[in-house]
């Protein structure tokens, strides 16, 4: 067990920019629970809303409803796991909602333990001593060019392929998250948010944003008129998630 005590305090925003007729991220939380969640749905017509609130529906249900014993990261991808088939399914019943699905990023947290898990190209980064760290890995196309060197950060942000997931919540009837532990020291600030934030603002900016000593709220919103301002090609939200001591 670990001793110091840990008190979190979370705010998010979830926005649907300037070119898009629909918002089809979510978020949820509770940080008594100790549960934080963003997921960016996608599919045809209404899908991709359908199937993000599902799954952040699903999860919340099940993480707010866990037994004081059971364990947390367990419980956490249990609960992807049931949210995965309960997509599945109601695409499978319904020829409308047919190949819809969602990213998610998670941080679960339980004093000054915390695990991130993520399926897609949502993304989690920590803001630690100033310095601002992406903790998951994106589950695209372009990333695992990236990582087997075939691509440059330059290519991977113009390549048409970009778009292009290589593992989400509802599409196949099994998934796999990515699990990553965390130490968490007090002064922590995780940000989740999904990729209609990231591709507008570059890690740098995201850094001296999140730096200024600012009310989480506030950062959320000046984020959200950042990536706005910077074009809003896309659904934008973030979910900040501040550990003290
Ligand atoms: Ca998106």
């Amino acid at each position: 067990m670990g001793s110091a005590v840990i008190h979190y305090s979370a705010a998010a925003t979830s926005d649907r920019g300037r070119k898009r007729s629909s918002n089809e991220d979510a978020f949820g939380f509770s940080v008594e629970h100790g549960a934080y969640l963003v997921c960016d749905g996608m599919g045809g017509a209404a899908a991709g809303e359908v199937a993000s609130a599902l799954a952040v529906d699903e999860m919340m249900s099940l993480l707010k409803g866990r037994a004081a014993d059971a364990p947390l990261p367990e419980t956490a991808e249990q609960a992807i796991s049931t949210a995965n088939e309960a997509i599945f399914q109601r695409a499978q019943n319904n020829t409308h909602l047919s190949g819809m699905g969602t990213t998610l990023v998670a941080l679960v947290a339980d004093g000054d333990r915390a695990w991130m898990l993520n399926v897609g190209d949502s993304r989690g980064y920590r803001l630690r001593d100033g310095q601002l760290e992406q903790i998951t890995v994106d589950h695209s196309l372009v990333e695992e060019q990236v990582r087997s060197g075939r691509m440059d950060q330059a290519e991977a942000l113009r390549s048409p392929l970009r778009n292009v997931i290589t593992r989400a919540l509802g599409t196949q009837p099994t998934v796999t998250p990515d699990v990553f532990p965390l130490d968490i020291e007090p002064g922590d600030l995780f940000l989740l948010c999904s990729d209609g934030l990231t591709r507008e603002l570059s890690d740098d900016l995201l850094e001296s944003m999140l730096r200024l000593d600012r009310a989480l709220e506030e950062l959320c919103s000046r984020l959200t008129d950042a990536a706005n301002k910077a074009g809003g090609h896309d659904n934008i939200t973030c979910l900040l998630v501040r550990a003290e001591g």
